[in-house]
């Protein structure tokens, strides 16, 4: 079964070095439809529980560090098949492994400070969505 929503962050390093127009322009030109928007910033509590499923990895201590540093944008994005098109068009985690004219090829600067998230998942776009957006910031 495909989904047509996802859940994005634009992370601390991208919106510090001026790249949110650029990304949004990479967004809405791929077809996604903007859903929800804000600039926000995560607690160390937040990002803690958000990456949860890494909390035994060594780098789990610098990725919360990171992801709590700064202002972020997080977005409802809304598309066919949403969830895997938006991998797609970010790539992959590892900017040196990223597939030219990816957000992270063009954005991102290293495996930990990598531009943006996407969910892997429906469910989890589900979840992260609504935790960042009530019904009436959805559209
Ligand atoms: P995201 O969930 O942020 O969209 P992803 O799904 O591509 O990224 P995950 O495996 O979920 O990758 O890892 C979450 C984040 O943790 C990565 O985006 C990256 O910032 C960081 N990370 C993952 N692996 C490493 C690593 N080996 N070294 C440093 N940071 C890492
Ligand atoms: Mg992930």
């Amino acid at each position: 079964m495909t989904t047509n929503r996802t859940f994005t962050m634009i992370k601390p390093d991208a919106v510090a070095n001026g790249h949110i127009g650029n990304i949004l322009a990479m967004i809405t030109n791929a077809g996604f439809r903007i859903v929800s928007l804000k600039l926000t910033q995560l607690t160390v509590a937040d990002a803690q529980a958000f990456y949860a499923v890494h909390a035994q990895r060594p780098f789990y201590g610098e990725l919360v560090d990171f992801m709590s540093s700064g202002p972020i944008v997080a977005a409802i994005l809304e598309k066919e098949n949403a969830v895997a098109d938006f991998r797609t068009l970010i790539g992959a985690t590892n900017p040196a492994e990223a597939a030219e004219g990816t957000i992270r090829k063009l954005y991102a600067t290293s495996m930990g400070e990598n531009a943006v998230h996407g969910s892997d998942s429906d469910e989890n776009a589900a979840i992260e969505g609504n935790f960042h957006f009530s019904g009436r910031e959805q559209f």
